[in-house]
């Protein structure tokens, strides 16, 4: 009976003993895992390939020599990308989702459906003393760029956006844009207001070494020239620029890539001009991951407003070993578009998501 007692002690205690390990393993786990969850990025660098989506990435897999940037991200997610309006978005209400997380009509430039202006995250964060930046191989007041800065009910008031420049906050811009500054039909000088509220001003070159003062780089009267037309290394060359002046700031940046005219090939129906802008794109995405690495402390995002051109990559007829670039539309698609993660937060980009969620996303990694 003592012997039987005994056992039964040693039974249940091992049996408790047991259970309270794997209790123990459990709540580890959960903690480990919330820990991992709540990592936020000191800085984001948001890169959006207009027009990109996963034919125009995956022409890269078939069209670069060597293995493409976009294969280096450990996260993939897609965006639903309707507008308020219309079930296929265009370029402006496609990148005000991504600035002020809000559904708007097509050709609304950070203003809501009701054209009320809504705070964009570079507002929001150079509050906060963030720094911010703003490429493109538009003009600056090309609808994507436009939105991080300005909010005017039509993305053709090329004027009024640029008007929103001197006040933005904006530490570094780079792109093109030069005539709506200085050539305005309201005779406005506003690279003189530029200048007079602290801007460097450059419109020959890009610089090799970023300036202390804020950056205004105006490198084409109007769009960047196209990458057939010797555009060169402007878009990887003014990221690494951007990320060294923005980086010294202590409270972190955020800082909007726009790969602009993989649109215009797509628009064009025109394979060769918008795989150079992809490939050029892809270079871009390496300069941005290979800072995020060494820093460690950087969110990297790629995506797209749209798809353009309902481009595929299809069989040249019964030949499956060639493959024959072709395009459904002149216009926009309504397919879901790719998102890229890489970096502290990049598991929150898993999943199917609206275009908005891009915003509200970031804004939660931000928010300490
Ligand atoms: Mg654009
Ligand atoms: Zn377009």
């Amino acid at each position: 009976m003592k012997f039987k007692f005994s056992l039964l002690t040693f039974f249940l205690s091992t049996f408790l003993i047991i259970t309270s390990c794997v209790s123990v393993q459990v709540s580890d786990n959960t903690v480990s895992t919330t820990v991992s969850e709540v990592k936020k990025p000191k800085n984001i660098i948001l890169l959006v390939g207009d027009g990109m989506g996963l034919s125009e990435v995956s022409a890269a897999i078939f069209y670069k020599n060597g293995k493409p940037n976009f294969e280096r991200f450990s996260t993939i997610g897609l965006s639903k990308t309707s507008s308020a309006s219309d079930l296929i978005t265009d370029s402006a209400a496609g990148a005000t989702v991504f600035s002020a997380g809000v559904k708007t009509y097509n050709g609304a430039i950070g203003v809501n459906k009701d054209t009320i202006a809504v705070p964009n995250i570079v507002e929001q964060l150079s509050k906060r003393g963030l720094s911010t930046g703003i490429i493109a191989t538009s003009s600056i007041q090309h609808a994507t760029p436009a939105s991080f800065y300005a909010h005017v009910k039509s993305r053709r008031m090329y004027e009024e956006i640029t008007e929103f420049a001197p006040n933005s906050g904006v530490n570094f811009f780079a792109g093109g844009g030069l005539k709506f500054f200085n050539d305005r039909t309201d005779g406005k000088d506003l690279l003189a207001e530029m200048k007079n509220k602290g801007y460097k001003i450059t419109t020959d070159k890009l610089p090799k070494t970023p300036s202390d003062k804020n950056e205004l780089i105006l490198l084409a009267e109007d769009a960047m020239p196209k990458m057939s037309e010797g555009r060169g290394d402007f878009l990887p060359n003014a990221t690494k620029l951007a990320l060294e002046k923005l980086s010294k700031n202590e409270k972190g940046f955020f800082l909007m890539v726009e790969g602009s005219q993989i649109d215009w090939g797509g628009h064009a129906n025109d394979a060769d001009y918008l795989i150079g802008e992809l490939l050029d794109f892809d270079k871009t995405l390496g300069v941005a991951l290979d800072f995020a690495k060494e820093n460690g402390e950087t969110l990297v995002i790629v995506t797209a407003d749209h798809e353009t051109g309902g481009f595929t990559l299809s069989a040249e007829g019964s030949n499956y070993n060639q493959i024959k670039p072709t395009f459904s539309t002149p216009g926009h698609s309504a397919t879901m578009v790719p998102v890229f993660a890489e970096g502290p937060g990049a598991s929150k980009f898993n999943g199917i998501f609206e275009s908005t969620e891009v915003y509200h996303k970031m804004m939660a990694l931000f928010n300490k």
